[in-house]
């Protein structure tokens, strides 16, 4: 494909502004994307962050870029606040459910994993995810190809990088850390745009835990196995003592090994602004001398609609699972997310996902009325706009827009469905597959569709035995649907119906 380099403008949040893109090297494009933290269930909230870079990724190599990119799994020393002295949140779960602490970052690493699967979201390396990945026997190396990297299988790569860092002359110890000395750092606060005194509360309360502490935005490099910490269980040997590592450096650590010292773009949420990249920036140049990212792009959070913030702590969001048993479409999810810019912070209902259900399914039914197998081409027009778009940022709500003009349009029907098919290479909403699959199941309809009371009785009972796993009563109940004239199929987002003829 032809490349298309010189209209791309991203927005860089540092000079808050959209930019002309221009990588450190013209067609290639180092990604690192700060990922989540290993320790619980994923919800509609924090896999948006994941669905929006995903389509990032997708839309530069659909442009033609090389792209490498990186996501990490935090699975040490994220603590319950932004604060270095807070809980570490594994370690806190580990213990509600009496695991290890490795356990627990394997069954969550497999947890997350499965959920980006399921809403479409490919390794960093653009491969599909693989179903069922066994995260207990992947080695370091194999998740590195894939695009991933686990925090404690770099623990070496973080001695190393802070001794770097101690080496220039940017840290200092007292008895329970080593800590980054920011006053080497004059542009610290530079990008964040805060000052000391609007830093959170937590990172000032930090100077109680250690007295030794010089200025309250120093922050841990590396954490003893002192005082609160004494009984951690995660701890690795280092040049200073048993401990483990702050949270900040396993990102410099990791993209610095996976993809060196230019980094084009570095992604995470608006939540990591004040406090996580700032950090670090100044660790990059205090190992390296010079800054490392070249733009920084942040997305926003989703919230409810009385504004609140969607939070596993505070039980307002709805989990992947709880989607999945609504019976609504995982794509419709998706959807939704790209209905918004990344950087707009969204209001969630349940009517808002199933208004992007509808949404969905109608473009998916219309492709599947103009489907006619013949070989369509590519409308060179609606590509142009298509393309447009994806340099603007990544303008996915207008993208959608084009796609819902795109099916209702007067282009020949095998040409609308070719260029639907090539937008979904970016927005990944497993077009074709739905389509096809509805042309293979003839009449069939979702369980969720079907209105005679005493029908969709019977379909419950049986998700219910479904569910307990009674295969015997389930098979009764099909039985009993086939009686009344119902055919009935399982698939992996519930009961399809048919009637018999
Ligand atoms: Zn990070």
């Amino acid at each position: 494909m032809e490349k298309e380099f010189d209209s791309m403008k991203i927005y860089d949040t540092p000079q808050k502004n959209k930019v002309d893109f221009e990588p450190y090297n013209e067609g290639r494009v180092n990604m690192y994307s700060c990922g989540p933290t290993v320790y619980n269930t994923v919800h509609v909230g924090n896999l948006r962050s994941l669905v929006n870079f995903d389509v990032v990724g997708r839309s530069l190599r659909y442009l033609g870029y090389d792209v490498k990119r990186v996501v990490n799994f935090t699975d040490v020393g994220h603590m319950s606040s932004d604060a270095d002295f807070g809980e570490d949140k594994i370690e806190r779960q580990a213990e509600r459910e009496n695991l290890k602490a490795s356990d627990i970052a394997d069954k969550y690493i497999h947890h997350v994993v499965e959920s980006f699967r399921k809403i479409n979201v490919l390794n960093p390396d653009g491969s599909p995810i693989r179903e069922n990945i066994d995260v207990k026997n992947i080695s370091k190396s194999e998740w590195a190809e894939l695009g991933w990297a686990r925090a404690t299988d770099y623990i070496p790569e973080m001695i190393e990088l802070i001794s770097l860092i101690e080496g220039n002359g940017h840290t200092y110890e007292t008895d329970q850390a080593l800590y980054f000395d920011i006053s080497t750092f004059p542009e610290y606060f530079e990008f964040s745009g805060q000052k000391l005194e609007e830093k959170q509360v937590a990172v000032r309360e930090d100077v109680k835990e250690d007295p030794n502490k010089r200025h309250p935005a120093d922050f841990v490099l590396w954490m003893k196995r002192y005082g609160k910490y004494k009984n951690h269980m995660m701890h690795w040997n280092s040049p200073w003592g048993d401990g483990f590592p702050g949270w900040h450096i396993e990102c410099s650590a990791m993209s610095w090994k996976l993809l060196g010292e230019q980094i084009d773009i570095h992604t995470g949420g608006s939540d990591l602004i004040s406090l996580h990249h700032p950090n670090e920036i100044a660790q990059n140049m205090g190992a390296f001398g010079h800054h490392v990212v070249k733009y920084w792009l942040h997305n926003e959070f989703v919230f409810t609609s009385s504004g609140e913030k969607l939070s596993k702590s505070k039980s307002n969001a709805l989990s992947l699972k709880e989607v999945e048993e609504l019976d609504i479409n995982l794509m419709a999810l998706r959807w939704y997310y790209l209905s918004s810019s990344y950087r707009a912070p969204m209001r969630f209902s349940i009517e808002s996902l199933k208004s992007s259900e509808k949404v969905y399914l109608s473009v998916v039914n219309r492709l599947k009325q103009l489907y006619n197998q013949k070989e369509g081409e590519l409308s060179q027009e609606y590509l142009k706009h298509f393309k447009e778009s994806i340099s603007d940022n990544f303008n996915t709500p207008r993208i959608l827009a084009l796609l819902n003009k795109l099916v209702k349009s007067d282009l020949k029907p095998e040409d609308i469905v070719a260029t639907a098919f090539e937008f979904d290479r970016v927005l990944g909403l497993d077009l074709k597959k739905a389509v096809l699959q509805k042309i293979e199941n003839g009449d069939e309809v979702h369980s969720s569709e079907i209105k005679e009371e005493d029908i969709k009785r019977i379909i419950e009972e049986r998700e219910k035995a479904r569910k307990q796993k009674n295969w015997k009563e389930s098979d009764e109940l099909r039985e009993e649907l086939f009686k009344r004239g119902y055919r009935v199929s399982d698939r992996e987002d519930g009961q399809y119906i048919s009637k018999v003829h």
